[in-house]
């Protein structure tokens, strides 16, 4: 690449542009997961539509690989790439709250905190992701889990309208109205059809929330598994939660001979009035004794930062995932198999319900075509050192052995590990062609490949 090029581009765009050699390359080229360690021949720092315009033609004159960095958060590490141009929406992050319309507009490096933060202050939430850090745009464009879902929706069921810089360099809006084919596959079909420079979401009444996390004895876990199975299949959609091997943090709130034991935790988050919440958990806590908990009434925006302590920038990342249809007694023993032996506190194993709103989205309305998948499961491996490298990986790799044939054969994008690129198909069950469709209309030289791919 001549500097000619790369001046051009400075030229063009109001945000840094940063290539190897200048001062801040490092800090600029690092993603959250810190087992990436790639090299991008330029990093664009957007702070409008036409910087990230600017870096999609860059890429695309000069034949490189493209990444789009959101909130950066991708466990493969799609938000940088070697040799290729970043386009790096961090700098993006404002959130525009309409109370009148109960809309919300996102710019697209926004996280969730941010998110939640503004619409919180007039008492409405939509549903988004369970770390405050998340990209609001990558975790919609896969889907969307989180503890509302099952009252409204995955977060690309909340989905107005998006503002996409597609591969051709041109801005165009995508919403039932215009340009449908596009809004359709980019609710679930992730960052495969162009850049989401803003979007905007449907917003419910929500302000605070009565919930929080329970841990409860390994003897008790196969008990609360079933329970839980049997609860949420009809438990009103007020009701969010899921229940998660972890090991316990040393927090005041769990007896300190404890800390470091490992636990089977519900996280609850009961979104209905306040004073019925005590009462919509006492299920939970009729099973089995709660050994600790710090549970009641909270800001949701505080639920959804209760845990970003645990999953620092800079921990080592694999995943593995799988939706499930029906959590047999043998896919409980597999998890009771595996669970216990969670290696880290920052590691943990969470089965998410999707079942409520979700169900009410007919598979081929959108991308996410696992509308009858009442789990979404995620072995998510997290651990700060690298020597711990090959021992982390075993575990999440044994447990999805275990796991993965008592469940659905696809998984939820946005928790598939890099080697899961054989799986994409199964991911999207019969919704793939159309995908590969609206690809080849939008993007027929896969300019956008770095992510979970579907190839033109
Ligand atoms: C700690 C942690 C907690 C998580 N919790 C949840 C959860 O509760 N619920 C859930 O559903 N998922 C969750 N996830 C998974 C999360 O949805 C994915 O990692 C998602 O890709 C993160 O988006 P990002 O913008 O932060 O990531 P990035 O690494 O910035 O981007 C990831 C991918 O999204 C695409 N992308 C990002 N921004 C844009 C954009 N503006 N336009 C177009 N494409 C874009 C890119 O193509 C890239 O391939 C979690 C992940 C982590 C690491």
């Amino acid at each position: 690449m001549s500097n000619p090029t790369i001046e051009q581009l400075r030229a063009r765009v109001s945000g840094a542009v940063i290539t190897p050699g200048d001062d801040g390359y490092d800090e600029a080229r690092r993603v959250y997961n810190a087992m990436i360690d790639r090299r991008p021949a330029v990093i664009v720092r957007c702070t409008d539509a036409a910087d990230v315009t600017a870096a999609v033609d860059f890429a695309r004159e000069n034949g490189l690989a493209l990444a789009v960095r959101g909130g950066g958060h991708s466990v493969p590490g799609f938000g940088t790439v070697d040799g290729g141009v970043v386009a790096d929406l961090s700098g993006m992050r404002a959130v525009r709250v309409d109370p009148e319309k109960r809309t919300a507009r996102a710019e697209g490096g926004a996280t969730w905190g941010a998110f939640n933060e503004a619409t919180g202050a007039f008492g409405l939430a939509t549903t988004g992701g369970i770390i405050s850090t998340t990209g609001v745009a990558g975790l919609t464009l896969g889907g969307g889990i989180g503890y509302l879902a099952r009252g409204f929706g995955l977060s690309c069921d909340n989905l107005v309208s998006a503002e996409i810089v597609t591969a051709n360099g041109r801005t165009v809006t995508a919403s039932e109205d215009e340009h449908a084919d596009l809004f359709w596959a980019i609710r679930g079909g992730g960052g495969n059809f162009g850049v989401a420079t803003a979007l905007e979401f449907r917003l419910h009444p929500v302000k605070d929330i009565y919930g929080g996390p329970m841990f409860f004895d390994l003897k008790d876990a196969g008990a609360v598994l079933r329970f839980y199975r049997e609860f949420i299949a009809d438990a009103p959609e007020q009701f969010g939660g899921f229940p998660a091997f972890q090991i316990a943090p040393p927090l005041p709130f769990i007896p300190e001979d404890r800390h470091g034991e490992t636990f089977l935790a519900f996280v609850a988050c009961w979104a209905g009035p306040l004073d019925e919440g005590e009462r919509a958990l006492k299920p939970l806590h009729d099973v089995a004794p709660v050994v600790a908990e710090h549970v009641g009434p909270m800001p949701y925006s505080a639920l959804n930062g209760a845990f970003d302590a645990l999953v620092p920038a800079g921990l080592q990342h694999y995943w593995k995932a799988n939706f499930v249809r029906e959590l047999t007694d043998d896919a409980i023993a597999a998890h009771l198999g595996h669970g216990p032996k969670d290696p880290t506190v920052n590691s943990t194993v969470h089965i998410y319900p999707i079942n409520g709103a979700c169900h009410r989205v007919a598979a081929d309305a959108t991308a996410v075509a696992y509308r009858d998948a009442n789990f979404a499961a995620v072995i998510a491996g997290m651990w700060p050192d690298p020597a711990q490298n090959d021992a982390n990986i075993k575990w999440v790799r044994d447990y999805y052995a275990a796991t993965a044939p008592l469940s659905e054969e696809g998984g939820y994008v946005n928790f598939m590990a890099g080697d899961d690129q054989d799986r994409i198909k199964a991911n999207y069950r019969s919704n793939y062609p159309r995908l590969v469709d609206v690809k080849r209309r939008y993007d027929p030289d896969n300019l956008f490949r770095v992510n979970q791919n579907i190839k033109p």
